[in-house]
């Protein structure tokens, strides 16, 4: 099988940065809504504080954990591209299909051993 490692990669890579940057605004967040408040003057803040403020609250619902999480998924799929096992079922060894790896770059089981491991 023949899969594009090099765009895999840089999709893994954008996903690791865009989750990063979430974790890092939760961890922030107290310190930046000083800043923020220093600088916000103009009257159309507020509609921009509020919808930061709903992301916040989301993130805060255990995202952040989440984020985490996946960062982790991503790591570990990163190295799977470096030591060229990426692609392959960590279960039962076969490829797993490119489809789901479009939708889930981190993927490190096959649907089927991932479906069995979701019923266990
Ligand atoms: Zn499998």
């Amino acid at each position: 099988m023949t899969l594009d490692l090099d765009r895999f990669r840089s999709d893994l890579e954008t996903e690791r940065a865009r989750l990063a940057a979430a974790i890092d605004t939760v961890n922030h967040k107290g310190s930046q809504a000083e800043e923020t408040g220093d600088l916000a003057s103009g009257p159309g803040d507020h509609l921009g504080d509020h919808a930061t403020e709903m992301f916040m609250r989301e993130l805060d619902e255990g995202l952040e954990e989440n984020a985490e999480h996946l960062i982790e998924e991503i790591d570990a799929a990163l190295e799977r591209i470096e030591n060229g096992t990426y692609g392959t079922c960590a279960v039962c060894g076969r490829p797993i299909a490119e489809e789901r790896l479009e939708a889930l770059p981190y993927a490190k089981l096959c649907i089927d051993d991932a479906r069995k491991l979701a019923r266990s």
